[in-house]
């Protein structure tokens, strides 16, 4: 009797729609499984200690920065991004890792706190424990920096992680597991599962511990839904409308470069790509000069040829296409490229001017290799737009001496002052995005310590003649704390 197929699904190449790879689609029982047996390994990973996982994530970073051929293609093959590009992500990957695995134990420390004048017997303490079991699930712009940024500090914080990696790149977290799982000290501890969206979905009502998803605003919202009916917590990290803004001050060149590169990389698929300009007036028309001179430069194509790759996902091109014209038909310019950049799979360099404010193009997210250059006659300006956007993820400032102030003002989780994207290669720095970019963070401390949970410990050093907390409480000792609380103006806690 023939044995019945198990549901499948292919990932493909971008660049020319070949197959690269077959997945199984797993199924809710298949995720709700391999959730448990994350699970029964939590203790043991819990119980070995800091050091232990330390050297298990230093070899794993070892290991992949050995291969990094290996993957880097894997990564170009499914993104369709240059080999160059690949490399750089993977770089970046091991160096959160590494940044996770020798830090998270002084991350996590117990911390001694003031027990106050009213409670001067006790001592405080507060100690972090890791959740359990992290579900991670990834897009595909960066499918190995983005979900090692949650992967790895989950690990290090003492969780096991089953990932749901995206269904344009599951060969990029299938290889992550496999590369694990040659140096993990038992098995369960990283786990990879390949689906669509109905695995996501799985995952996020398996009863995991913690959801920490990368991916659009919709999807987040979809996964909040879900995961708020078993309270399971989530970090959202989700998409952008990055503003850059230029002051007259700015080094107009390096602005122009960083700002072109940050804006096309990746074939503009990245959630801090810049999307909107706004750049003094005084310095504008050399800026755009610049800018249409620099997009001249470069083009898109296949791996060895493009400067960056096609747009990985076929659907994303029609909203490009849509954004430009809507950003022609609001009364904005095109100084270079326009609607006939956008080649399937390929999308050329566009340089748009003066687009208004409310056109869909300056308001939602593009993931294309287009900016939108609009002048402004103040710095104050400039804030005022950047700030006026449903997103609130990064953003970038230029300016020789106002760059401080500006970015202090600017409602967004990261700004990079006269640079772009740097906040992501630091591993000691939070990463994430307030509004619609998302809630929580990955990287840094903070980042390590979502995947914990604080357990307050208050314990009694010796006993006081005055009892609070008890019935035998007297009239004088409740005098006693109201004028206390008087003479100290209320610092009795
Ligand atoms: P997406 O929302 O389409 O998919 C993300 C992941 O969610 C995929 O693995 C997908 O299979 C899964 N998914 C889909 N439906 C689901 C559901 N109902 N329940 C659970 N999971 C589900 O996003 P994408 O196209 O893969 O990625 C691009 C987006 O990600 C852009 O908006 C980009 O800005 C954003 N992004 C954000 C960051 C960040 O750190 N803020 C980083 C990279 C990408």
């Amino acid at each position: 009797m023939a044995t019945k197929r198990k549901p499948s699904f292919n990932s493909h190449n971008p660049v020319n729609d070949e197959v690269v790879g077959t997945y199984p689609l797993w199924s809710k029982s298949e995720v709700n499984e391999a959730v448990a047996h994350a699970r029964a390994a939590s203790p043991t990973w819990q119980k070995i200690g800091y050091a232990a996982r330390k050297n298990t994530l230093l070899a794993w970073s070892s290991l992949i920065i050995n291969r990094i051929e290996d993957i880097a293609h894997i990564i170009s093959l499914e993104t369709g991004k240059p080999m160059s590009d690949a490399r750089l992500e993977v770089s970046i990957a091991v160096s959160h890792i590494g940044w996770a695995a020798r830090h998270a134990e002084d991350v996590m420390r117990t911390s001694y706190r003031r027990p106050g004048l009213l409670m001067a017997n006790m001592s405080a303490t507060v100690e972090r424990a890791p959740l359990g079991v992290i579900g991670v699930i990834g897009p595909w712009n960066y499918p190995l920096f983005t979900p090692v940024g949650s992967i790895a500090y989950a690990l290090a914080a003492g969780n096991t992680v089953v990932f749901k990696p995206s269904e344009f790149t599951p060969g990029v977290g299938v290889w992550l597991e496999e590369s694990f799982n040659e140096i993990a000290p038992f098995a369960d501890i990283f786990t990879t599962i390949t689906g669509l969206g109905e695995t996501g979905g799985a995952l996020c009502a398996s009863g995991v511990d913690k959801i920490s998803f990368t991916g659009s605003t919709r999807t987040a919202q979809l996964v909040a839904a879900q995961c708020a009916a078993t309270m399971t917590p989530v970090v959202l990290e989700c998409g952008g409308k990055d503003p850059v803004i230029v002051a007259a001050d700015a080094d107009i060149k390096r602005a122009v470069d960083a700002t072109m590169w940050s804006a096309m990389a990746n074939a503009g698929q990245s959630c801090i790509g810049a999307e909107r300009v706004y750049v003094d007036e005084k310095v504008a028309d050399e800026f755009i000069v610049r800018a249409v001179e620099l997009a001249s430069t470069i083009h898109a194509g296949a791996p060895g040829d493009g400067n960056y790759g096609p747009a990985t996902m076929p659907s994303q091109v029609k909203i490009i296409q849509s954004h430009i014209k809507s950003a022609i038909a609001d009364g904005g310019t095109c100084v270079y490229g326009g609607p006939k950049s956008v080649q399937a799979p390929f999308v050329q360099p566009v340089v748009l001017v003066d687009v208004p404010e409310h056109s869909t193009a300056v308001r939602e997210e593009t993931f294309g290799p287009i900016i939108i250059i609009n002048r402004v006659t103040s710095m104050r300006e400039a804030i005022e737009l950047s700030n006026a956007s449903r997103y609130g993820l990064g953003a970038n400032v230029w300016s020789r001496r106002q760059g401080k102030k500006i970015a202090s003002q600017l409602i967004c989780g990261m700004v990079a002052i006269n640079s772009t994207f740097a906040f992501a290669a630091i591993a000691s720095v939070p990463f994430g995005g307030v509004k619609d970019s998302g809630s929580g963070r990955v990287h840094g401390p903070e980042g390590l310590l979502e995947y914990t949970f604080a357990r307050t410990v208050v314990r009694s050093r010796f006993y006081l003649p005055l009892s609070f907390l008890s019935f035998k409480r007297r009239p004088q000792d409740d005098k006693l704390v109201i004028k206390l609380t008087k003479l100290l103006k209320g610092r009795l806690g």
